[in-house]
């Protein structure tokens, strides 16, 4: 497939319309958000649904997150909006909350992996927000990557996993957030976090005025609240080795395990204040400690150097305890092949 590349800020109304033409006839459109670029198609229409999944290569039992361009059209999609959903609504919304509903009878169990709820987010991107008001329909979005590669922030990401398999791509410059939206499930009565994200659970709580509850490590065997929580996601083809503690024990087993490595190429990724204090190696700074707002905007690119680099092993190291860290620590623990942990 020859894939149309839109490199205009802003788009114009005539690139809108072309948009709105490829949606409503069932193929693929991938854009920036926010949070990172996501892969979107017609939420309505079976065959622009079966062509997501096709093309990132995804699970079908992994469900995709509804997007909206304004909150009127949430009606069609969800049975019921609690009081707890309109305040974080208000609060939140255009951004990267994803909410869980039950979903009416009419959205179809091929987009939600058979459950009986549905993710819809609003994101607060002007390319995003354009597109999805001019179709005029949800588009199901999940992020722009090849299953299990990390989530696309930049757009040669996009290009590299997907050119030739999607009809256009938008490209919108580097993400703002580049972590994915936090996911809430609002569907019972106590909401329940599901995916950690720049909106934090102390936010959630501040605004609810009441406790929420964070989702448990799911079992292979149980059906899981979140299903992508339980693939192995965003891994480089390098073994990644992270490393979590106390700084003085990371950088000391990260220094011993750069001078005993074994690996024909190897690379590290670490922050400025442990990076000075480690032997000499080949070093992808990714920032400052106490700057989790980079960390996450760099990780997936880091992720992604890795492969670029031809990198065979890989160390990396945990960050501080503030929730936008511990988000982005939850992205890196499933990337990891091992972590060794103090
Ligand atoms: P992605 O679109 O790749 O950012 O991933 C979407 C995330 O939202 C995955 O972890 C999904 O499992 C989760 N998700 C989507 N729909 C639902 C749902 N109805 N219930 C629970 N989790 C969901
Ligand atoms: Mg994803």
């Amino acid at each position: 497939m020859k894939t149309l590349i839109i490199k205009e800020q802003p788009l114009t109304e005539e690139t809108l319309q072309r948009l709105n033409q490829i949606i409503h006839q069932g193929d693929l459109v991938v854009f920036p958000t926010e949070t990172v670029y996501g892969i979107g198609g017609n939420a309505l229409d079976e065959h622009a649904i079966a062509k997501i999944y096709a093309a990132k290569g995804r699970p079908s039992d992994n469900p995709l997150i509804l997007h909206i361009a304004h909150e009127d059209m949430l009606s069609s999609i969800v049975e019921d909006v609690s009081e707890d959903a309109k305040a974080l609504m208000r609060c939140f919304w255009p951004g990267p909350l994803t909410l869980v509903f039950k979903k009416k009878e009419s959205i179809s169990p091929r987009l939600t992996g058979g459950l009986d709820t549905v993710a819809v987010r609003f994101p607060n991107h002007p390319m995003a927000r354009q597109i999805i008001a001019t179709a005029n329909v949800p588009l199901a979005a999940p992020s722009a990557n090849l299953s299990g590669r990390p989530s696309s922030t930049l757009f040669e990401h996009v290009y590299e996993d997907l050119y030739g398999k999607v009809f256009a791509l938008v490209d919108g410059g580097p993400s703002t957030l580049g972590l994915e939206s936090t996911v809430l499930d609002v569907s019972g009565d106590v909401p329940v976090l599901l995916r950690p994200g720049s909106i934090s659970a102390d936010m959630i709580e501040t605004v609810l005025q009441k406790p929420i509850i964070a989702s448990q490590p799911t079992k292979a065997d149980d059906v899981p609240k979140a299903p992508g929580m339980k693939y192995q996601h965003y891994q480089p083809r390098g073994t990644v080795k992270l490393f979590d503690g106390p700084e003085s024990f990371m950088v000391q087993a990260m220094s011993e395990a750069i001078k005993q490595s074994k690996a024909r190429n190897l690379a590290v990724i670490a922050v400025d204040e442990i990076a000075s204090l480690l032997p000499a190696c080949t070093l992808y700074p990714w920032g400052s400690l106490y700057d989790p707002e980079t960390l996450a905007k760099r990780l997936y690119e880091r992720l992604r150097n890795m492969d670029e680099g031809h990198h065979d092993e890989i160390i990396v190291h945990g960050l501080l305890e503030d929730p936008l860290s511990q988000a982005v620590m939850n992205r890196l623990e499933k990337a990891a092949h091992e972590i060794i942990k103090k």
